[in-house]
């Protein structure tokens, strides 16, 4: 189903790659080492010490956001400063409610147990970290039929930490049991600039001033894609017997590698010419729009679209998405006069779909 540029083969994709061992090197260690994300990093800076001066477990945690951003690896920080033990599991993971108590009960007191994708947690699972989340308690059931019975587990008071990049999709009941959450926001081009240096700096590469800045203004306001764009340089920086990396030698690389000017790949740009040219600038619904581009709704919903709407060149409204004056500009195609009607009609005041 999925074709050459699609989900998790992109070079801009900010999907994990599990087995991307190079990324781990480049993964900060304590909140002074994490870039960007200002605010959230002071709130928890200052959650963190009074949970500590207090001797009790942090609070559970909710970060949220589009891929890439540092949830992970904030997640690894929050147990480093606790000074806990750290364990990781996801919501698709987690099948059996034995799964589960296999993790709550490993922990020892105040130790963080990470879910990724929390969203993605089985209904019948969720229910049982209800209790575990506000009473630290475990109930069971023990065997099946008439000898079924119930058993109630005291677990040490710790800490999850959630992760998730559609918080919408999360049931209310267990949104509402994370005393902490926290927005991830996409990083700005002067963050992502430092992150870049850094990053050049453990993998020896020579970067010069203009060359950092010219990968972090292509790389969709994500520290991933940062990462992965700078390992791609190198190659053709090796390749092409360039010592330094300058921006003539990232544009060029990232130029052949299809990544525009605004850090938009192929895939994006296929995602906007759809709009365009097949549904008139929309709007038209996602689930019309990943038929058409035989790309999986999540993708689209979860890594496309986010920064396509932090441009400003993507809409979406309660009707579908729709394709901004800015949308067409970054195509070269000029706006057809009845979609400017529209267009200036929900700038007039239509609401906009927060979804
Ligand atoms: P998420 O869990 O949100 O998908 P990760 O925590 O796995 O994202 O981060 C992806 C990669 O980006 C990590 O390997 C890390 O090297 C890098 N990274 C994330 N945030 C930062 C940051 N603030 N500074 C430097 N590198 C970062």
């Amino acid at each position: 189903m999925n074709g050459p540029t699609s989900g998790d083969d992109r070079l801009v994709t900010s999907k994990r790659a599990e087995e991307d061992a190079a990324e781990l090197a480049l993964r900060p260690q304590t909140l002074g080492d994490f870039i960007g994300q200002k605010q959230l990093r002071e709130n928890l800076k200052i959650y963190i010490a009074a949970a500590k001066s207090r001797k009790e477990a942090l609070d559970h945690v909710l970060f949220h956001g589009p891929p890439g951003l540092g949830k992970t690896t904030l997640a690894q920080i929050v147990a480093r400063e606790m000074g806990v033990g750290f364990r990781a599991t996801s919501g698709p993971v987690i099948q059996k409610a034995g799964d589960l108590a296999a993790q709550l009960t490993n922990l020892q007191p105040h130790d963080v147990l990470f879910i990724d994708e929390i969203h993605r947690l089985n209904p019948s699972i969720e229910e049982i970290l209800y209790p575990a989340m506000e009473d630290f308690q475990l109930d069971l059931m023990i065997g099946e039929g008439p000898a079924a019975r119930s058993v109630r587990i005291e677990l040490p008071p710790f800490t999850l930490v959630g992760a998730t990049t559609r918080s919408g999709l999360m049931t209310r009941p267990l949104r509402e049991r994370f005393g902490i959450p926290l927005r991830m926001v996409f990083y700005e081009p002067a963050e992502l600039e430092t992150i870049v240096h850094r990053a050049a700096r453990v993998l020896k590469m020579e970067m010069a001033k203009d060359g950092g800045a010219e990968i972090a203004k292509r790389s969709r306001g994500t520290p991933r894609v940062a990462n992965r764009l700078l390992r791609r340089v190198r190659d053709f920086a090796a390749v092409g017997g360039h010592s330094v990396v300058d921006a003539k030698v990232a544009d060029e690389a990232l130029s052949r590698l299809e990544v525009d000017g605004r850090g938009l790949d192929a895939m994006d740009r296929q995602y906007l010419a759809c709009i365009a040219e097949n549904y008139g600038g929309g709007p038209v619904g996602v689930e019309t729009l990943a038929a058409a581009l035989s790309e999986q709704r999540d993708v689209i919903e979860d890594v496309i679209e986010p920064y396509l709407m932090q441009l400003g060149l993507l809409m979406r409204t309660p009707r579908g998405r729709l394709l901004s004056e800015g949308g067409y500009r970054h195509l070269g195609v000029a706006l057809p006069r009845e979609q400017k009607r529209q267009l200036d009609l929900l700038a007039a005041g239509e609401p906009e779909d927060e979804a």
